[in-house]
Parts: C-alpha cells; structure tokens; sequence
C-alpha cells in the first residue's frame, strides 16, 4: 500500500517501546479482553503463571509462540546476551546451593550422649523455627499483613453471539487448519448498496482437530456447510471472529467449508465498498471497490486473514449489464443468466494472502498495451478517460526494469491500474489489481512535473510490491517495513535510473530527513515491533516502516559493493518465492552475497531497536574520536544504552565531492579512533546521506566546514550542504548547538542555488515561525520573518512565474513563491492575481504553471468572490491534481466560517469527498484562526471521524498530529492528554496520542531554553 502523505508535515509515529524486551509477549490477559460472563476454558490451553498472577493463554497461538521466540532471541543477540544461558546458569546456581547444603564432612570428636540429646533438640528446635520463618510469606510481619493470595482465577472462554462459549481466546488464528483455495461467488447490488456473497474453502488439517476458526466480519451467515453436512458457525465479534465447534478433522485430510452470507456494501474505506463520484454532467454515479489491507478481506469474504495463510482463489461477479467486474486475474468467460445479470468469471490466481485478494464492480474505460507477454491496462471512469497514457507508458517501462531487475518475470499475464474515486489510501498493490486515488494515476493537460513525480512514484511502488510483498510476503505484520520499506526504496531506485528529469533523489533526501526527525523520538519504535491488536497493525503503517525502512536499505545498498544487493536480493526472492519471510531472511540473503560484510549482524542493530545514532566527532591533529549515543529528543529522562553497527563515510577536503572520494569505517563499539593525514582541513562525514545517523563536528568542526562552505560552497555536494544545514538544526533542537551555530551556518545560504539545502533550511526556519504565530509573539514573529527575507528575498524575487519544466526548479520556485506571497512580500501577490484573473477571463482555459497553482489560489481564495470561484471550479473540475489544489486553497482560508464550513463538508463527504478530510485538516491547522478550530472540531466529532477510518489508520494518525503538532504549552498538554484518556477504545490507546504529546512537550521545552536566544540573535 501507498500511503497518501498529505503534505510534508510532521507524520506520526509510533509510541511502543521496545516491546521485545517485554516478559511475556504473547499472553493474552483475558481480565482485560473478555466479557465478565465466561466461561472456563479447556484445561490444555491454559497455564497458570502465579508470578503475574494474570491468566496466561499459551499454544493458542501456535505461530506465535515461534514468533516472538525468534524476537526474544534477536533481541538477546543484540544484547549480547542469551536468553538460553540466563535460564542454564541459573539452574546451576541452584543446582550449587543444594550440593553445598549436604554435609561435605564428619565431626572431629565423639560428644556425650546427654551432649548429643540436648545438641539435637536443639537443632531440631532451630530447624523448626527456620523452617516457620522460610515458609512465612515475606508478608508477615510487615506493617500491612498479608493479603489474602489471588489464588484461583476462573480460566474464561470469551463468549460467542449465541450466548455459548466461542471455543477460541486469541486475536490470531489456530495453525491447526490451514486453507488452500477459495471459490468465491459475490453479487453485488448498487442500488441497495448490498451485496450476496458465497465462499467454498478447501482446507487442510495439520493435526487431528475439534474445531475450525475463521474471520468475518459484518457478514450475516444464512447457511454453512461442512463436507456437505450442515452445520452452525458461531460468532465472537470482538475478534471478528467465526467457528464450527464439536467437529471431527483428521490431519492431512482435506475438507470444504461452504458459507453463504449477505451484508451490506461498506461505507468506511475498506472492505467491499461503495464509492461514488458525480460526473460532468452532475449525476451522481456509483462503483464497488475492495481495500482489504490489512484487515479487511474479512469484511467481504469469510476467510482466513492473516498473511501467512496463502491459498489460491477463483472468483466469479454477478453483475448488473452496464458495469465491468475486474479481479485479481484475467476474465475467462462471461454467460447471460436468467434473471439478466451477468456471470464473469476468472481464472484461478496464483498462491496469495487474502489481503491482496480484490474486486471491482463498475462503469470504466481503459487503455491496454502488451509489455513482454504481460496486458497492461489502465482503467478510469469515463469522464477521465483521456488522462490515462501517461500511467501506461510509466508503468510499460517500470515493469520492464522489474522483470530485468528482480530476475524473475511477472508472474501473472495482465496487470490492471485502476483509479478509483473515491480511495483513501494513495494507493493498494492488489496482484494484478493495482488500485489507485485518481490524483495518483491520472495525468491530464493541466498537470506539472511535479504531478507526474507523484504518479510514477507510486506506481514504481505498486509494481515493486508485485515482487516485494506479493510473491514474497511477511509472516506477519511487524514485519511489514519488508513490504513498504522495499517497495519504497525500489521506487526511488527505479525512478532515478528511468526517470531522471522527475529528480527524484531530492525528494529521496527529504524522506530521509523526515523519518530521521520521526525517530528521533522516545515515542519511536523498532522497525520490527511486536504487533498485536487490530489497531497496532493499522499503526505499522506509519514512517519508521516506510521511510526509514527505504533509508537504511539505500544505506545498506551503499555499503555493499557493486551488484551485491540486486544479488542477494534476487536470491532472497527466488528462495522465499510464493512463502512469508521474517526481517532475517532478508539480511541473511544478503550476508551471503556480501564479501565484506555480515549484514544480518549490522541490519539487527538498525531493525530490532529504535531510533538512529549521533555520531561526535573530535580531532586533535591527525587522530580523529568517534563517538556514538542514540540521538534522542527526550521530553523526560530516558536514558538509552542502545549502539549501532555504522557503516561511516567521510571525505575530506582533499577530495569532497565525487564517490570516489568516499572513504568507510564501521563504528560498532561506543568509541572508536580513525587516523587521517594531519594537514586535512576538514572532514565531513555520511557523504551522500546515504547513511541513517546524524553527525556532530564540535565548535571547531563546524568551524571549519561553515568556513568551507562561505569560501566555496561548490567543495561539498548539495545532498552533503543539505544535510550540514539538517544535522544543525537537529543538533540545536537537542542542544548540542547553540542557535548561533545554526545562524552561522544559515549565513551561507545567501550564496546557495539548490533546491535541496534552500528547501531544507526554509522549511526549518518556517516550522520555527508556525509555532511563534501560534503563541501569538508578534514581536518575534515580525523579527523572524525580517531574518527570512534578509536571506531569500533575492532569491523569491528572482522566481519566474512562467513555464518551467524542471522539477527541481518548480520544487523550489513553489515553496519560495508560497512564504513570499504570505509575507506579502514585493508583488507576488499581484502577480498571483494577475494570473488567477487570467485563468478566470479565460474561463479556467487560460494555463497556470501546476506548481503555481497551489499559491495562486490560495492568494486569490482570500478575497469573498475568489473563494467563491474556486469553490464553483472545483466542484467541476475533473482533473484531480488540479482540485486538490483548489481545495488546499479553500483551506487556506483565514475567514472562520468558511473554515467551519469546509470542515464540516470534508465530514459530510457531500461537497468534498471524505477522502480529503485528513488534507482539509492538516491544511486548515496552517493558519492560526484555523489551528484552534479545527482542534476543537476533531474533538467533537471524533466519533463520526472514527466511523470512516479506522482507529490507528494512517488517516488519523495524520490528523491528530497535524491538529496538535504547534501547540507548545502546558494547557494545550493538559486539554489534549485529557480529551484522548476519556475516549478509552476509541482511540486513548494510539501511538500516535503518545507521540502527540511528546512533541507537545518538547515544544514547550524548546520555546523555555530558545526563546530569549531567539529575541537576542534575530
Ligand atoms: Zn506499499
């Protein structure tokens, strides 16, 4: 899946600890899950631990158990320890004291007999009295007593829909059964928006077994069958869960269950679902859509939903004669059937996991072409059918590089695109399915380079999945980054080779910032975390999966020497081929292509704990110190012994800015020593950032390569000078550099030209001004926005406003021209009128620059009757990229009840389409009349918000941190912490609350230390 991102503000992250080092990782504490009324359980499944005096749920789980005994036993490596030989010495230390209790020898005098009666009474007198004391509860003599022992806790069933105990007490499936194909009969009905379901599960039993348990979710059951026989599945909905109880399976013989059901067609975002669209003509037009990732296809089908149970599946669609049905494969047949409907059906697909199983019932067009054997289709409604070749040559010429690349051609003969209307995610790699948001496929006359940048990104990452995810899937979901972080970097990797005028690494470098300054966080997580519960899946769907997942592979790739990742990378995929992988196999792939490294060791160190390492560096003539620690912004005092396996680059001012200048040194202790020539003026470390850490050079350090950078900046790449202006602004937010440092460096800049170090360091220095405006320090404020122009006036008002064809250019133009028409600097607001007038005398024919759309817009949606255009043009514009920003620019508005109204139109779906709520949101919170609103609309329309996407989806975890990512005092702290702990389930338990609030409070502890250097230095 592609995540929409919806501007590049702060994205959330999660707040788990490192839950490997937790004592019992897979109990399930059935106090806290299962209603009051239960049930015992059977005495097998359980295992009393009196320790925790909780009720332990053990080999439920059976795949579990294996799970996260291979966490434990990562985790202990890490630690250097083994978890193996802490229980083996402690069985010797016990074994040594009961050796030493024996007499070791005999006495050296024979005594009296009198002497010997009294010697033994009194010694049975004292060894009584021991032995009172030893078993006295510790408790006895202390102030409180002792309390009456928790002794037995009733073992509980949780209890089904029918009143009967549900023979089953864990969010995960039994392995007892497992399924091996699925027929699947779905007819859907688009004016009920309802639809009739029929699955036939072909299953085999691992073992002999009494009972079978599946999912489903919101299915109404009418009838179900087992090898013919009727039978009576029962429900526990918590769980969404079904079973057949008292049955007879013998292991290796296989079975068919049959289940018909009815349930209505979804209205949240995933499921079967209903979307809509109105279309030019203003008619209001319906389709049936899946998104079964992650959990999902439960809701369409009965069916085993974990990742791990891979089957086959023929589906066949009724559908009504003025739709298309597509799935997964290619149609076979099609036959009229007597009550008119239409019966397609499709071939049976290759062995996959139920979340990439997906259907769609609709009016589309589509465009075709062959691509090496493989039918490529892009699909979209009619209205838009114009705006679909762009997606099919991008996709033709990424599809080729992936068969080359991967060394194993496309395992299916067609591959469908399509763009839905109405699709929360950016995007889903459904095998041979791909579905899309239409802003993330669709190109039409008015999109800019920049557009097209989005769109073959995210189908360089739906192709990659094909591969990385679909024929190779992880076991489970905490090990998702093996499918995002992948799919992410394969799709920069890709575009940079096929598509270099898209300039891709700069966005690249963005993302490695942004996950840098995600981690940073204690509320952070591992890569690979243990995952449980519905919402903690729907949560690894985050940053650290993603963004840091492509950031320590392209580090990775760059350690490696040349062709040795694409080795073992293909390797990795034929071996594992049509199976689940877990993170090791990945590393262990690539340890035995590597000759130089033992990649599984150095991954683990980056995988299994969280966050990234500072590196210190300090030099006394030609002997260099290295030092690592975790960079942590801490809000409290947590102290983190973590250590990393670093693979370090440096150059130096001999040689600064080729590769071949780039020299390696693997950090793997706390410090480290590194020679260099003593007439090196410089050093500068993580050439490219290509590396995952942050570097420190000391006063001196940074010295010298501000210095450097003042004479000529041209000695360092640009990647490298945007990194310097990061790592400074990173190191003064954990106050490593004072602020002056940071200004030091920004005096540079006067002289920069690129796009990557200008974008980084104004977006820094604007995130600084946000959070003034939003305490109202007017004085400040004014001071800061004098220090931005001092710096990039003649920068801004050298931007043209014409055609500009490149990327980098149009990247860096937009974000000028945006801060300076806010400021309403010189005449960029004139100019932006001068072209909105243009665009609306020409009645929306007259062309704006795509990237210049958003600021014109927005300049012009502050007056009463530009508003009011924009809001008419966007109800009918049928290029996507082109409303969004429309909206943006409607968002943008400072008037209160337009920000009310367009708040409530993003919920109500009716004007604006619910999936661009979260964008709504995150745009509206920019201005300072806005922020304040829309956190009080969240607040109380959390329950409805909740209803369209789910607790922990992406979605919410980006509108909680763009509604309280600026506020930096103790109230907002206290009124957020407050409103989060009422809701209880829904919601008070995210990550994305945790990290809320920690950010809070390093904003808060940012504005005590910074805002007297702030008022002294601007
Ligand atoms: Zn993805």
């Amino acid at each position: 899946m592609e995540q929409f991102d919806e501007e590049r503000a702060p994205l959330p992250r999660n707040m788990i600890e490192n839950s490997l080092f937790e004592e019992e990782p897979d109990v399930v504490d059935l106090a806290k899950e299962t209603p009051s009324s239960s049930y015992p359980l059977d005495p097998d499944d359980v295992v009393y631990e009196p320790r925790t005096s909780r009720l332990l749920v053990r080999g439920l789980g059976e795949n579990d158990g294996d799970e996260d005994e291979e966490d434990y036993e990562s985790s202990a490596r890490l630690l250097g320890m083994s978890f193996m030989n802490r229980s083996s010495s402690q069985r010797a230390a016990a074994a040594s004291v009961y050796t030493r209790q024996n007499p070791s020898g005999g006495f050296c005098s024979v005594p009296s007999a009198k002497t010997l009666v009294a010697g033994v009474f009194i010694l049975v007198l004292i060894a009584s009295m021991v032995m009172v004391i030893y078993f006295l509860p510790g408790c006895t003599f202390t102030k409180d007593g002792c309390k009456k022992p928790n002794v037995t806790q009733e073992v509980v069933y949780p209890i089904s829909t029918d009143g009967k105990p549900f023979p089953w007490a864990d969010l995960r499936l039994p392995t007892t059964v497992v399924p091996v194909h699925y027929d699947i009969l779905l007819q859907p009905n688009l004016t009920t928006m309802t639809f009739q379901g029929s699955v036939s599960i072909t299953m085999t039993p691992q073992q002999d077994t009494d009972k079978l348990v599946l999912h489903s979710s919101d299915l109404k059951i009418s009838r179900a069958t087992l090898q013919g026989v009727e039978v009576k599945p029962t429900e526990y909905k918590p769980y969404q869960q079904i079973a057949i109880k008292d049955v007879q399976l013998k292991k290796g013989q296989q079975c068919v269950l049959k289940l018909n059901y009815t349930a209505n067609l979804s209205n949240s975002y995933d499921g079967f679902y209903n979307s809509s669209y109105l279309d030019t003509t203003g008619t209001r037009r319906v389709l049936a859509a899946t998104q079964f990732e992650p959990l999902a296809a439960r809701k369409a089908f009965p069916c085993f939903d974990e990742p791990a149970f891979k089957a086959t599946f023929s589906v066949k669609i009724k559908r009504e004669a003025g739709y298309i049905s597509l799935s997964n494969m290619p149609m076979t047949k099609t036959t009229p059937q007597k009550d008119g409907l239409l019966l397609d059906e499709f071939e049976k697909s290759v062995t996959m996991s139920t979340y990439l199983v997906a259907f769609i019932v609709a009016n589309l067009s589509s465009v075709s072409r062959n691509v090496s054997g493989t039918e490529v289709s892009v699909y979209a409604v009619p209205d838009k059918k114009d705006q679909v070749n762009y997606a099919l040559d991008s996709a033709a010429k990424l599809l080729e590089f992936y068969n080359e690349f991967f060394d194993i051609h496309y395992p299916l003969n067609k591959l469908d695109m399509v763009a839905i209307p109405d699709f929360l995610a950016g995007a889903m790699e459904n095998w041979g399915l791909i579905t899309f948001r239409e802003t993330t496929l669709l190109v039409g006359n008015h999109s800019s380079p920049l557009d097209r940048q989005l769109v073959t990104s995210v189908i360089a990452h739906e192709i990659a999945h094909q591969w990385f995810g679909n024929l190779v899937t992880m076991k489970w979901w905490n090990d998702l980054w093996l499918n995002e972080g992948f799919a992410s970097y394969m799709q920069y990797m890709s575009i940079e080779k096929l598509f270099p005028e898209l300039d891709i690494d700069n966005e690249f470098l963005n993302v490695r910032f942004r996950a840098l300054a995600k981690d940073s966080l204690n509320s952070s997580h591992p890569i690979s975390a243990v995952v449980k519960t519905p919402e903690q899946v729907e949560e690894m769907f985050d940053s650290v999966s993603y963004e840091k997942g492509a950031s320590i592979l392209l580090m990775v790739n760059s350690t490696l020497n040349e062709g040795e990742f694409q080795k073992g990378v293909t390797e990795y995929l034929k071996k594992f081929k049509s199976r689940n992988t877990v993170n090791e196999d990945l590393w262990n792939s690539l340890s035995s292509v590597s000759k130089t490294f033992n990649v599984t060791e150095m991954m683990n160190t980056w995988t299994l704990q969280k966050g990234f390492p500072l590196v210190t560096v300090s030099r006394k003539g030609s002997e260099v110190k290295l030092t690592q620690e975790h960079f942590l912004l801490d809000a409290g005092n947590f102290t983190s012994k973590n250590l990393w396996h670093i693979p370090l680059t440096y150059v130096n001012d001999s040689c600064s800015n080729a590769s071949g200048c780039k020299q390696v040194f693997v950090l793997k202790e706390k410090s480290a020593k590194l020679d260099i020539p003593s007439d090196v003026n410089w050093l500068k470390f993580n050439f490219k950032n290509e590396g995952f850490y942050i570097v420190d050079y000391g006063v001196e350090g940074w010295r010298a390569l501000i210095e450097a950078l003042q004479n000529d900046m041209n000695v360092l790449t640009h990647e490298d000078r945007a990194a310097l202006v990061n790592n400074v602004f990173m190191l003064s937010r954990l106050g490593k550099v004072s602020f002056r440092q940071v200004l030091n460096m920004m005096n540079y800049m006067t002289n920069e030209t690129e796009t990557a170090p200008l974008t980084e360091a104004l977006g820094q220095l604007m995130h600084i001004l946000r959070m003034l405006e939003k305490r109202q320090d007017l004085d400040l404020v004014g001071r800061m926005k004098a220090y931005i122009i001092s710096h990039f006036q003649d920068l801004m008002d050298s931007q043209s406003w014409g055609v500009e064809n490149s990327v980098a250019k149009q990247t860096l133009r937009s974000t000028l021209l945006e801060i300076s028409c806010n400021f309403y600097k010189g005449n960029c607001t004139e100019q932006a009128m001068a072209l909105f007038k243009k665009w609306v005398d020409s009645n929306n024919t007259e062309h704006i620059p795509g990237d210049l759309m958003r600021v014109v817009f927005s300049v012009a949606a502050q007056a009463d009757d530009g508003w009011n255009t924009l809001l008419e043009a966007y109800r009918h514009s049928i290029y996507d990229s082109e409303k969004r920003k429309m909206l943006e620019a409607l968002a943008s508005t400072h008037n209160v009840s337009r920000i009310a109204w367009i708040l409530k139109a993003g919920l109500s779906g009716s004007d604006i389409q619910n999936q661009e709520l979260p964008l709504v949101i995150s745009t509206v919170c920019r201005s300072f009349a806005g922020y304040l609103y829309a956190w009080n609309f969240v607040k109380e329309n959390w329950e409805k918000i909740t209803q369209k996407f789910p607790i922990g989806s992406f979605a919410i975890q980006n509108i909680i941190v763009s509604t309280t990512s600026q506020f930096s005092t103790k109230l907002q702290l206290q009124e957020l912490q407050n409103f989060f702990s009422s809701l209880k389930d829904k919601g008070s338990q995210m990550r994305s609350v945790e990290e809320a609030a920690e950010t809070i409070k390093l904003n808060i502890q940012w504005m005590d230390k910074n805002l007297d250097t702030l008022r002294n230095w601007l």
